[in-house]
């Protein structure tokens, strides 16, 4: 039987190499994504290098109807499988000063962040509990643990996340589906192009951005058997940046 894993925004950046690393822990990777067709090829075609095989679909993860009648036509189609790992990894920002943050950016980020862990993980969590065998990472950030000024919206969403998670894990437990958050700093990848990179690499110990790779490791390493005790955590991966 395949073992199946859903990254959502699994296109680029931080859920490309995850899926990458699931793919080589024996998983066929479902790679989610919402505009970026070109980037979720790419990302199938690691996948596929390392062996596995996947499948991409195309939703809206704060669209609810739209994430259920996907999800529910992948189950259709494989009736006797279910999604084992999920990572709710998608996100975006829409940094501003709250005292400027438009009402649409606000809804934005919390819309896709917070409403779409609940609209993804409502839609595979049943089989996982049936099956009493499942793994739900959320990509939350170190804005969601201090807050970071600027990102109001994005550390609303975030925290919001991670208290979901800490909520999820004790009503899934005893079904042995764990449920924990990743918490980066600073990573290289799209989301942080066009920072100063230079002046923020002084305020992390590390003296360096992380890498997706990097995060891919700590996210495997909650997926894999390893990890069946730890549940409704939030781990670090910030060189230092907060601790
Ligand atoms: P990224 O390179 O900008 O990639 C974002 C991914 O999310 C893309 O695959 C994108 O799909 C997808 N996405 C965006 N909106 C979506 C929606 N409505 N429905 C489905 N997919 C959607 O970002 P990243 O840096 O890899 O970030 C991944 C996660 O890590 C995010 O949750 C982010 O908040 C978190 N994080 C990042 C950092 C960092 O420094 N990079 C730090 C802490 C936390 P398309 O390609 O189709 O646009």
């Amino acid at each position: 039987m395949k073992k199946y894993a859903l990254v959502t925004g699994g296109s680029r950046g931080i859920g490309r190499a995850v899926s990458v690393k699931l793919a080589r822990m024996g998983y066929d990777i479902l790679i989610n994504y919402v505009s970026n067709a070109v980037e979720a090829q790419k990302t199938l075609d690691a996948v596929r290098g390392e062996g596995r095989d996947g499948e991409i679909l195309m939703f809206d993860v704060s669209k609810r109807s739209q994430v259920a009648a996907v999800l529910e036509a992948w189950q259709d189609a494989h009736p006797d499988d279910y999604i084992e790992v999920l990572v709710n990894n998608a996100g975006v920002r829409r940094d501003n000063i709250l005292v400027f943050m438009p009402e649409e950016d606000w809804h934005r980020v919390i819309d896709i962040t917070l409403s779409g862990f609940y609209n993804v993980t409502q839609a595979v969590l049943q089989p996982m509990l049936v099956h009493k065998q499942g793994r739900i990472v959320n990509v939350a950030s170190v804005s969601g643990i201090k807050g970071l000024a600027g990102q109001s919206n994005y550390s609303a969403a975030k925290g919001g996340l991670i208290a979901a998670t800490k909520a999820l894990a004790l009503e899934v437990a005893r079904k042995r589906v764990t449920v924990n958050a990743v918490a980066p700093g600073f990573i290289e990848t799209d989301m942080t192009e066009g920072l100063d990179k230079a002046a923020l690499k002084n305020t992390i110990p590390a003296m360096r951005f992380g890498t997706p790779e990097e995060v891919a490791e700590l996210v495997g390493f909650l997926a894999s058997p390893h990890a069946a005790y730890i549940t409704g955590e939030v781990i670090s991966i910030n060189g230092g940046l907060y601790t």
